[in-house]
C-alpha cells in the first residue's frame, strides 16, 4: 500500500489543528492509502503542542517535529521534507485553508505518472484588493527577471513525488524560498483547480512587510537582474550627461557663459544621489544574503522529534 505524507506547518494553530487531524483522518478511512502525518510545531506559543502530542497518543501515524523557536513557514516546510517517509509528500496549512477532499484527485494524477501535482487556486478572493495586486505584480515581475518560473496562483499546496523530495532535501541554501526551490527542480508536472477557503480560525501570520520581504527573498533568490540593471541605467544615464555637456560645451562657445543652470546642477545631483543610493541598497540586498549564507547555519533547530510507530 502507498504511504502518503502530509508536512503540516503550524504555528499557534491551537483552534484549527484537532479539526484538521480529524478531517484528515476521516478522509484517510475511505481511501485506500497510508497516511503518515508529519507535524512541524514552529515555536508555537500556546498549545499546538501539547495538543499534537495529546492526538499522537490516539493516531500513531502523527510524528511531530518541535522546532526550537518560530524559524518561520519556509524553515518548517524543509524540516517537515527532511521527515518524509512516504511514498508521496504533500506540504498542506493547518488552518484548512487547503481543502483536503483534493488529496484523493492529486493521488490519481500521481499514480498516472506525474511527479508533481499543483493545486491552483481559481481565484483569490479570500485576499483584499492589495494583496491580489501586488501578488499579480510579484509573479509577473519575478518570472520576466528569473530563470525559472514559478507558476501564479500556486501556494506550497501540492503533490510531490519521493524522488522530488529527496532532490530538495539535497539543495544545501539555508535561505529557503520554498515557492520557488520546488520550481527549480522540476520534474513532470500537472495541475488542479482548488478554490481557497476562508481561514478557519485566528488570523493570517503574514503581514504586508512580511509579505514584502517574501517577495525580496523570491526575487533576489532566483534572479541577479537588479544587481546587473544599474549597469545599464548608469550607461543610459552617463550618456546622457554626455551630450548634455556637450551641448553646453558648444552653447558656451557660441553664445558665451551665463550664470543661469544652479536648478539644472541641484536636479542632477540629487538624480544621481538618489540612483547610486538605490544601487548601493540593492548591492546591499544582496551582500547581506550572502554574508547570512556563509554563515552556513542550518535553517532550524529541532529540539525533539515525536514519533510513535516505526519507520522503515
Ligand atoms: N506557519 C508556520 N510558521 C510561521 C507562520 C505560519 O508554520 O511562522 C504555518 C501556519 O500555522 C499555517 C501555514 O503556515 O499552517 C500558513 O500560515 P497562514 O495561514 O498564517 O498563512 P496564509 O494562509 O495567510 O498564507
Ligand atoms: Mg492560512
Amino acid at each position: 500500500m502507498k504511504k502518503i505524507s502530509l508536512i503540516v506547518p503550524c504555528y499557534n494553530e491551537e483552534q484549527n489543528i484537532e479539526l484538521f487531524i480529524n478531517a484528515v483522518d476521516k478522509l484517510f478511512k475511505t481511501i485506500p492509502y497510508k497516511l503518515e502525518l508529519i507535524t512541524i510545531n514552529d515555536g508555537s506559543n500556546d498549545e499546538t503542542l501539547s495538543k499534537l502530542l495529546k492526538m499522537q497518543e490516539t493516531h500513531s501515524y502523527i510524528k511531530v517535529v518541535d522546532l526550537s523557536r518560530n524559524f518561520g513557514k519556509e524553515s518548517a516546510l524543509s524540516a517537515g521534507l527532511f521527515h518524509v517517509t512516504g511514498d508521496a509528500a504533500i506540504p498542506i496549512d493547518a488552518d484548512l485553508q487547503h481543502p483536503i477532499e483534493l488529496i484523493p484527485q492529486m493521488i490519481e494524477l500521481w499514480l498516472k505518472g506525474y511527479e508533481v501535482v499543483l493545486a491552483k487556486r481559481t481565484s483569490r478572493k479570500t485576499d483584499t484588493a492589495f494583496q491580489r495586486v501586488t501578488a499579480q505584480i510579484f509573479y509577473k515581475l519575478h518570472n520576466k527577471i528569473s530563470d525559472i518560473e514559478i507558476p501564479a496562483d500556486v501556494g506550497d499546496f501540492r503533490l510531490m513525488d519521493r524522488s522530488v523530495v529527496n532532490a530538495l532535501n539535497e539543495l544545501k541554501e539555508n535561505r529557503r524560498f520554498m515557492k520557488g526551490l520546488f520550481a527549480w527542480v522540476g520534474f513532470k508536472t500537472t495541475s488542479i483547480l482548488y478554490e481557497v477557503s476562508p481561514r478557519l480560525h485566528g488570523t493570517s501570520k503574514f503581514k504586508t512587510w512580511q509579505l514584502w520581504n517574501f517577495a525580496l527573498e523570491g526575487i533576489t533568490s532566483f534572479s541577479t537582474a537588479p544587481l546587473k540593471i544599474w549597469t545599464y541605467a548608469g550607461v543610459v544615464i552617463a550618456g546622457i550627461s554626455l551630450l548634455y555637456a556637450l551641448y553646453i560645451i558648444i552653447k558656451t562657445l557660441l553664445f558665451g557663459s551665463d550664470l543661469a543652470g544652479y536648478p539644472s546642477i541641484l536636479v542632477s545631483i540629487l538624480f544621481m544621489g538618489g540612483i547610486q543610493l538605490i544601487s548601493i541598497g540593492t548591492l546591499g540586498e544582496y551582500i547581506g544574503r550572502i554574508y547570512m549564507e556563509s554563515k552556513n547555519r542550518p535553517p532550524y533547530i529541532i529540539r525533539k522529534t515525536y514519533t510513535k510507530e516505526k519507520t522503515n
